[in-house]
């Protein structure tokens, strides 16, 4: 059945544990991110086996399913929770990311309610202005911590990269540990904690410019594309393609490169626009936008380049390919974050594990 999605949890793992190797040589220990494949329990499993002795993932729902896969490890939440799902977050997980003092004050009645305890790790915003307190706001925020029973403050942790776009320095990682700081102050103890991001954060532990009181980081991309999207570039020393797309070619025809007749929008509202290159040898695989984010793959096979695509229809320019593709042949494509997301997403994607 195709599309399929290729996943070799072997390279999951082999990408967690030189993650968790090089991090470990600065004391850092990594979390695993879970969320950029819908906790699929194979791939998690990999990222368990190479070292990540948490799990975290922004979805309940992916937590549940890694619960009920069996997974004993420690599970968290790594969106701030809706006030809304509390009660089922205290169920399935051991911890959460918190930003709100009223949600721990709800987060400790949940507690309460289903007697068991949970980890929280406070998001502090160093500037990327997505989730998280402002430093001045983190001593109340212990304090509210200190009044509860059965709501554990594990650290603090900052966010970067994902929506600003900003990128990890030693000063916005030194502002996040006198948020640790601030926090411990208004709790009356030490904080365990220093979460210093995301894949992005990797590249001041290889350089060697982490603040020492960093001491964890929560690491999806790496591990699972051997890419750091905040720089565009791979990360040596990881696989690449431990997801590969492989779709069926439907037509190969050779066709004009522009289209012909009055020129309006496409199905998606974009007026298209393409350069006059004669006639050239096309394809077209069964795969389209309901399935993957199309500029995020990028062709294996030699010679191939994506000229576009529709919900269904995948375009492609085989004129350079030194063998010619035929009907019923197969293109394949690595992925980046976003192409993962929505492939491992779609139910029209069958998975298959090499
Ligand atoms: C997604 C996410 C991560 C992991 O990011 P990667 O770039 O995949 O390593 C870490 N922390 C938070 C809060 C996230 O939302």
């Amino acid at each position: 059945m195709f599309p399929r999605l290729l996943i070799d949890p072997a390279k999951v793992r082999e990408n967690a544990a030189e993650v968790v190797r090089r991090a470990g040589t600065r004391g850092i220990r990594v979390f695993g991110v879970t969320k950029g494949f819908c906790a699929d329990p194979a791939v998690a499993r990999a990222m368990v086996e190479g070292g990540c002795g948490l799990l975290m993932d922004s979805r309940v729902k992916n937590l549940r399913r890694l619960r009920q896969a069996g997974f004993t490890e420690p599970l968290m939440l790594l969106r701030i929770p809706m006030l809304s799902e509390l009660g089922e977050l205290v169920q399935v997980a051991d911890g959460t990311v918190v930003s709100m003092p009223e949600t721990v004050v709800a987060l400790e009645a949940a507690c309460a309610a289903a007697q068991k305890p949970m980890d929280v790790m406070v998001m502090a915003d160093v500037g990327d202005l997505r989730e998280g307190l402002w430093p001045d706001e983190m001593e109340a925020m212990g304090k509210v911590l200190a009044a509860c029973r059965r709501v554990r403050c594990m650290g603090v942790g900052t966010n970067i990269g994902c929506f600003g776009g900003v990128l990890p320095t030693p000063e916005n990682m030194a502002l996040l540990a006198k948020c640790g700081a601030l926090l411990a102050k208004g709790l009356g103890a030490p904080v365990e904690v220093v979460s210093g991001g995301a894949t992005s954060s990797l590249e001041l532990v290889d350089n060697g410019q982490m603040p020492p009181q960093v001491n964890n980081l929560r690491v999806g991309e790496a591990i699972l594309l051997g890419f750091n999207t905040g720089r565009l570039q791979a990360i040596p020393g990881l696989h690449r393609d431990a997801f590969v797309l492989e779709a069926e070619i439907v037509e190969v025809r050779a066709k004009p490169s522009k289209p012909i007749g009055l020129i309006g929008a496409d199905a998606f509202g974009k007026v298209p626009v393409f350069e006059d290159r004669g006639r050239r040898l096309r394809a077209v695989a069964a795969v389209g936008k309901q399935d993957a984010k199309i500029d995020g793959l990028t062709p294996l096979d030699p010679g191939v380049s994506i000229l576009g695509a529709s919900s269904d229809h995948l375009t492609l320019d085989v004129e350079d390919c030194p063998k010619r593709p035929v009907l019923g042949g197969i293109v394949r494509f690595t992925l980046d974050y976003g192409a993962m997301l929505a492939l491992t997403t779609s139910d029209y994607v069958e998975k298959v594990y090499v």
